[in-house]
């Protein structure tokens, strides 16, 4: 359950990007997972120190309660959001590739586009850590608003 949890691979995603880095989160007491305290159902007594995916388990709530887990439109926009970040690294290889298997040994483009990917291979990170702040900007405007329980 742990691993296939939607709630737990977001939590993993905004980590990564520092969104709730150094903060303690509490630990759900029934799949005894850590979230950040926004993916806790509220209430007091079988729903205190639950997590919103525990909470639709085992129905304590509905999932119209909570909209950070099954918000359909949000989660296609994260998941662009994380596409778009990640993608650079992706293509970047896929373009040395093609060029050292087609282009490396036509003249002259093969010299032509090895100072390009070259650039582009240089400038990739660059634009990754400039590009950071818009990224988790971008995640906390697609993250729905919803409560930190009480006492959380
Ligand atoms: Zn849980």
């Amino acid at each position: 359950m742990t691993v296939s949890c939607p709630v737990k691979r977001m939590v993993e995603e905004s980590l990564t990007d520092g969104g709730y880095r150094g903060s303690t989160m509490p630990t759900c007491r029934l799949c005894g997972s850590t979230y950040p305290r926004e993916f806790f159902i509220h209430g007091n007594g079988p729903n205190a120190q639950v997590c919103v995916r525990c909470g639709v388990d085992h129905g304590l709530v509905t999932k119209e309660e909570v909209p950070v887990l099954f918000e359909k439109s949000a989660a296609s926009a994260r998941f662009s959001a994380v596409a778009r970040r990640y993608s650079v690294f992706l293509y970047l290889p896929f373009l040395w590739i093609l060029w050292g298997s087609t282009l490396s040994g036509v003249e002259p483009w093969g010299l032509f586009f090895l100072i390009l990917l070259i650039l582009l291979t240089l400038i990739a990170p660059v634009l990754f850590i400039y590009r950071g702040g818009q990224y988790s900007g971008d995640m906390a405007r697609l993250t729905p608003s919803y409560d930190r329980p009480k006492g959380h």
